[in-house]
């Protein structure tokens, strides 16, 4: 049955049809794509999350710094006026307006402060329930890229040790049967198709009649009609 030279084609397909699964498995491994565009589209903040939690961060921070320097403009005001340096009534006025104006200034600092410390704790939280999610999907990215990784490494292994069958079952084919099996196959990615019990091609799915399956079985060359990878067909027994 051998005398085509199918059989030798079929097992050189067999090398190379786990070669290209294997690439195409390599090529397809999940680096974490997916949870790179989370990150993105959670760090681009659309509800503003991350942005009212800083804002209301900053503007606290901002006012606990001016109030500090208010008190030690009012404690130095204070100094001028007791100190006994300041005499005149004129000058004792205008300190004791300027301390109304650093007193009025740092109460209404004080009433804003006391929001702040209402706004920011859940302001907070939410971000960092934001941030927390982001750090969990950075995790996630680390682990699927460690475990690309390996599998990358076990497939390059594996298709070393299959590639290096390759050499010896392509000496086994006859030509012209290798060159067109060849053109099928970096047309296609793959060359061969099996026909199955139904009748049909295993890759594509397309019928075989009965002529084309007789021809398959009596270890003649024959190309499906639909994807044209040439058909083979196991003979039992
Ligand atoms: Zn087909």
């Amino acid at each position: 049955m051998a005398e085509t030279g199918l059989f030798a084609l079929y097992k050189l397909h067999l090398i190379d049809s786990a070669l290209y699964e294997m690439k195409t498995r390599a090529a397809s491994l999940d680096v974490g794509r997916g949870e790179a565009e989370e990150i993105k589209k959670l760090e681009a903040d659309p509800e503003g999350t991350l942005a009212a939690s800083r804002a209301l961060s900053s503007e606290l921070k901002d006012l606990e710094l001016e109030q500090k320097s208010l008190e030690d403009k009012l404690k130095k005001l204070d100094s001028d006026l007791y100190g006994g340096k300041v005499v005149n009534p004129r000058e004792v006025e205008n300190i004791e307006l300027e301390k109304t104006h650093v007193k009025d200034h740092i109460s209404r600092n004080d009433a804003r402060i006391l929001e702040l410390w209402e706004l920011v704790p859940p302001a907070k939280e939410k971000a960092s329930g934001l941030e927390g999610q982001i750090s969990q999907l950075k995790g996630e990215i680390v682990k699927k890229q460690t475990a690309a990784k390996e599998e990358h490494a076990r497939l390059q292994a594996a298709y070393k040790a299959e590639a290096a069958k390759r050499p010896a079952a392509l000496k086994a084919v006859p030509e012209p049967l290798l060159t067109l099996y060849e053109k099928l196959r970096e047309k296609l990615g793959v060359g061969m198709a099996m026909v199955t019990d139904a009748h049909r091609c295993d890759t594509c799915g397309l019928p075989v009649a009965e002529k084309p399956f007789d021809a398959v079985v009596h270890d003649k060359v024959v190309q499906c009609e639909g994807c044209r990878r040439i058909l083979f067909r196991l003979q039992q027994g």
